[in-house]
């Protein structure tokens, strides 16, 4: 097979391609759907890659729903999938504050609803979910009650951020034995149309900015999302394929973990960036070119139907 990187997969290559690995990851946003709407022949793709044998995951930087919401998402636009397939930064979090962090204790959680119930469901308790509106005067603020048992600041995609949870936040952080946990770092969230919302990146730099102190974050690319699914599924990574939007998280990830990437040109990143990255001659953007590029994840469905 061909190993000069970015290049178009097509014809035959699909299927060399295909042969060569047991197990696909997809990134969601960009890629599988736009928003709430599936990319056109995604569906199909996912389900006769399972057909044919092959294990799919889903690895995604959101952190607003838990696996069990994204599996029902999925369902209900027609794909296969069940929750343990699915790797989102809600739930790894969870799993890396209690596998790595070990914390013992409490977590100051600046995110949402489903965060709140994927550290539930691995035994860590959390405060912090929810509106925190700011009163009183900057002396009663830096001298706001804290919750002695809180060991960890965690931020993920937080609806409600507002002043006074960044304030928290820092007055927890500047006790130097808090753990300091962030999801992700994308700093925007494309919705449908080109629009897009500020992303959790930009929350986990103010926090960053008041605390002083940077924070550990686990999703893409950090191969911490990998390492996850590799430990529950016993996955070969010579043999996986990372499929993405984005360079600089998911073809990163997939790079950073010696898999094989394909870029999908229905999201954020555009082959100009890839190749720009590749003839750069710098050896840092390397892991930002993928292996190959598709219009759209649709392009691999007849070598599944042929
Ligand atoms: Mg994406």
């Amino acid at each position: 097979m061909s190993r000069s990187k970015c290049t178009l997969l097509s014809g035959a290559l699909v299927e060399q391609l295909l042969d060569s690995v047991d197990s696909v990851l997809f990134d969601c946003d960009g890629v599988i759907w736009r928003g709430d709407q599936a990319i056109t022949g995604a569906s199909e793709v996912i389900n006769l890659l399972k057909e044919h044998g092959k294990k799919v995951f889903f690895v995604t930087n959101n952190s607003t729903k838990t696996r069990k919401m994204y599996a029902d998402k999925m369902s209900s636009l027609g794909f296969n999938v069940t929750a343990d397939e699915v790797f989102g930064t809600a739930y790894c979090c969870a799993v890396f504050l209690k596998t790595v962090c070990r914390l013992e204790g409490k977590v100051y959680l600046m995110g949402s609803n489903a965060m709140k119930q994927e550290l539930e469901a691995v035994g860590v308790q959390q405060v912090g979910v929810g509106p925190d509106h700011v009163s009183g005067q900057p002396i009663d603020w830096a001298n706001v009650p804290l919750d002695p048992e809180v060991k960890a600041v965690v931020v993920g995609f937080d609806e409600h951020f507002s002043y006074m949870k960044l304030n928290r936040a820092m007055q927890y952080l500047v006790q130097k034995d808090c753990l300091f946990v962030g999801t992700n770092r994308d700093t925007r969230l494309p919705l449908e149309g080109g629009k897009a919302v500020p992303g959790t990146g930009c929350l986990l730099q103010a926090v960053e900015t008041a605390a002083q102190r940077q924070a550990q974050t686990v999703g893409k690319p950090n191969h911490f999302m990998f390492d996850c699914l590799a430990a529950q599924f016993g996955v070969e990574r010579e043999r996986c394929l990372m499929v993405g939007d984005r360079l600089d998280t998911d073809i990163l990830l997939g790079s950073n973990c010696g898999l094989k990437t394909l870029l999908t040109l229905t999201g954020v990143s555009t082959v100009a960036e890839a190749e720009a990255h590749r003839d750069s001659g710098s050896a840092e953007r390397q892991g930002m070119v993928p292996d190959y590029y598709v219009e759209s994840i649709a392009d691999l469905l007849p070598a599944l139907q042929g």
